[in-house]
Order: C-alpha cells, then structure tokens, then sequence
C-alpha cells in the first residue's frame, strides 16, 4: 500500500506530458558504448551481465576476434547497434586514412555503407532492425548533411545524433524526433560523480539520460572499472527511480506510453 502511495506520488510529481516509464520510474537511464572496444566485452558485459542490466553497443571497425562475443551479448538481450563500418569522421576532428574521412563520401556513399553494417549486424544478432550512432556525432558527407535521405531510406530505427545535449533531457520522449536523439559523452578519465550527476539530472527533469561510454578499465576515453562499478551501483540502488534499459527499448516504450496531456 505504501509503495502504491508512493508510486502515485512519484506520478504525480513529474512534469506534465513526460513520459510514464515502467514501474514508477522518473526517468529512462541508457547506457551506450561506441565504437566496438575490446574492453567492452572485457570489462562492461560481465558487469551489466551481473546487476541484470542491458546495455546499447554501436558497433563500428569490429574486429574478428570479438564476432562470437558479441553474438553471445546480444543473446543475452544487449543491444548491438550501427556505427558505420570505417567509422569516418571530419579530418579535422580526427586523424584518418583521408579515403576513411567524411570529406571523401557522398550522402549516397555512407548510406551504402550503413546498409552493409546492418548487413554485417545481421548476421552477427540475427535481428532485421537496427538503430545508428553517429560517428563523431556528425551527419555530414562530402558536406552534405546525410540525415534526410538516411530517414527517407528508412534504414534504421533511430539516430542517436549530436553529442552533450543536455537541455533535451526533459523532452517528452515519445514525441522526440527518433532521428535526433540527443546524447551525452564524457572526458577520458571521467569519476562517477559526474556521471551519477548526470543520471541524477534525468531523475529530476522526468525525461532520459543517454550516456555515451568509449573505454572501460581499457582503450581510449577511458573510465575506470572503479568509477564504471559506482555508477552500476547507484544505479541498482536507484532501482524504483531509474529504468536502466537499451536505447531501443526506451523509445519503444516511449512511443508505446505517450505523456500525460494536460
Ligand atoms: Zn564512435
């Protein structure tokens, strides 16, 4: 009765036309992790496996080695998403092969290759559908921004798009624009602190934080397996409050349980 009570509370505390999350919680808390890193499977998936929780991973430059663990992930319900293949950026922005850059593509070049990563993720989870991360955060090819004929395509489910958008936080989800999903990466060396804040901040606005991971414990952009374990904590200890889940399985439930209106 209690927790019925506060369950109400909690409902009734939330902004208007934010989206009702599952089992009372205030806000949806995604955690993804780009770009295929070795120390993902090393150090993430044993702990997301442990806590019961799913992870979103956006699989770009995968390496053989790693195909059957990947698979296993997936089957064990984590979300493998689309990055591209080369993972090409603005030369600029990071140092490439120029073939690798995004000044060597067109808009019809890239959507090639994100149709072969879906080819590849395909074979890999066995799922017809996928979602896409932006590499860099970026939807330029040869200048042209490749995002339209990329929704016209119909391609993917949704882009998880530019990066450190927090002001989007409190957005009623179900009616964001599932081509502009706003996402937020953090500093190589980043404590728990400042990613609990930011899980803290999603609580407080009603709406989703979706956290962007490179390394864990390993590789670039790194957080420390110390660091990482602390956020998992807060966030099992933050159960009743925070709906952990895959970026697909937000917007689904999302789309699925639109907002109170007033
Ligand atoms: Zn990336």
């Amino acid at each position: 009765m209690l927790a019925a009570l506060t369950a109400l509370t909690m409902i009734a505390m939330q902004p208007a036309s934010a989206t009702q999350w599952p089992g009372g919680a205030r806000a949806a808390v995604v955690l993804t992790y780009d770009d295929a890193l070795t120390s993902q499977l090393d150090h993430v998936v044993p702990v997301l496996d442990k806590a019961g929780l799913k992870g979103t991973f956006f699989l770009s430059n995968v390496k053989r080695a790693d195909v059957a663990r990947w698979r296993a992930a997936a089957a064990e319900g984590h979300e493998l998403a689309n990055h591209t293949v080369f993972h090409a950026c603005a030369a600029a922005q990071f140092s490439a092969d120029p073939r690798y850059t995004t000044e060597a593509y067109t808009p019809a070049s890239m959507l090639t290759e994100i149709e072969q990563q879906n080819v590849l993720l395909t074979a890999i989870d066995g799922r017809d559908a996928h979602g896409f991360g932006l590499p860099c955060g970026k939807s330029l090819a040869g200048g042209v921004d490749y995002l339209p004929p990329l929704r016209t395509a119909g391609l993917v489910t949704y882009v998880r798009g530019a990066l450190n958008s927090m002001d989007e936080l409190a957005a009623d989800v179900s009616t964001m624009d599932s081509m502009h999903v706003p996402a937020t990466d953090f500093p190589d060396g980043v404590r728990s602190a400042q990613l609990i804040a930011f899980a803290q901040k999603a609580v407080d606005g009603g709406g989703m934080a979706v956290l962007v991971f490179h390394g864990v414990g390993a590789d670039y952009l790194r957080v420390s397996d110390a660091d990482y374990q602390a956020l998992i904590d807060w966030l099992l200890a933050h159960r009743g409050e925070v709906w952990v889940t895959t970026l697909q399985g937000a917007l689904d439930w999302a789309r699925a349980h639109p907002g109170t209106k007033e």
